[in-house]
């Protein structure tokens, strides 16, 4: 679990606010702080998101309700708990607030540990929350993401590239005869090669949004946003022979007397009429042609 400190945003048009409750927050939290809505936004837009919102409601632009409706209308940002600390005492203004998703809702003047207290439930919360999402995300097996992940990160880079106009491309990978392997060495060694292998692809790819998924039994995929043909096609000869190198015994094999992978690619740049299932079959046929070639191999158009 990641014990690293949680950090909290303070919003408030008053800068001696922020002050006095990042004086008592501080000692805990990383402390974040913006004077209006707008620039509380623009932190939230940035890809490492605080853990917490505490939120004044009155402040001139953007007021605190329309920066948790739209916190709570986006889908990075939803699970960020906000809440309000404000001078309005009137329930209706309570029930506004949590009605927009608010986690909870202070009314001034408050006592500091009130606060305290409320801040460190809530990012507890928020804590194993972030667990809960990052273990259904993952292969229990081999720690990388798993098909889940895939599928939901294919999907968001899908519409992005469909927006930019921008090439998508993805890697089918699958393990050589490891039918064999695990006939002739077990099943516990088989999966135990299935985690060296895991291990390795991550390193074959170094761009902030590339992803390397277990897609099931002994399949891989990786998903390479803004990459074309050439570029997915380099991948994918690194993935082959970086699952190569590790030269894990494999007496059982036709290609070599070690573990190896075929790749197949493919390439597209979404639009109309095409589908996020045809990328994935094409990647698919072409691992069936690398496959029939004589695996070791990548295969694509
Ligand atoms: P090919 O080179 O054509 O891919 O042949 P193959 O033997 O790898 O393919 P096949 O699909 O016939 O066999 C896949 C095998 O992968 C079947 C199963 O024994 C093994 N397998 C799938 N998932 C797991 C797993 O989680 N652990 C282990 N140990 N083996 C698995
Ligand atoms: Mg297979
Ligand atoms: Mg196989």
């Amino acid at each position: 679990m990641n014990m690293q400190k949680q950090t909290v945003l303070i919003v408030d048009d008053q800068p001696t606010n922020i002050q006095i409750l990042a004086v008592s927050l501080s000692p805990y939290y990383e402390i974040m702080a913006s004077t209006n809505g707008a620039d509380a936004l623009e932190i939230l837009s940035r890809p490492i998101k605080p853990d917490l919102v505490l939120l004044d409601v009155m402040m001139p632009g953007i007021d605190g309700y329309e920066v948790c409706r739209r916190l709570k209308d986006n889908e990075e940002t939803k699970n960020i708990p906000v809440i309000f600390v404000t001078s309005h005492t009137e329930s209706l203004e309570e029930e506004i607030g949590l009605n927009l998703g608010a986690a909870d809702y202070i009314s001034k003047p408050y006592r500091l540990p009130i606060i305290l207290a409320r801040v460190r439930n809530h990012l507890s919360m928020k804590r194993k929350t972030d667990l809960l999402e990052s273990l259904i995300s993952l292969d229990g097996l081999t720690g990388i993401p798993n098909r889940r992940k895939f599928d939901e990160m294919l999907d968001f880079e899908w519409r992005r590239a469909f927006r930019d106009c921008t090439n998508l491309s993805v890697v089918m990978m699958d393990i050589d005869h490891f039918k064999q392997y695990n006939d002739n060495y077990g099943h516990g060694a088989g999966d135990e090669c299935l985690k060296h292998v895991a291990g390795c692809l991550p390193t074959c790819v170094n761009r902030p949004g590339d992803l390397v998924a277990r897609y099931g039994g002994e399949e891989f995929v990786a998903l390479l946003p803004s990459t074309n043909a050439d570029g997915a096609q380099a991948v994918a000869e690194r993935f082959v022979t970086t699952v190569s190198e590790l030269l894990l015994p494999h007496c059982f094999s036709s290609v070599t007397d070690h573990v190896t992978i075929s790749a197949g690619c493919a390439t597209v740049i979404p639009m109309q009429g095409i589908s996020m299932n045809t990328l994935l079959q094409h990647a698919d046929e072409m691992l069936y042609q690398a496959k029939s070639k004589g695996r070791n191999r990548v295969y694509h158009m």
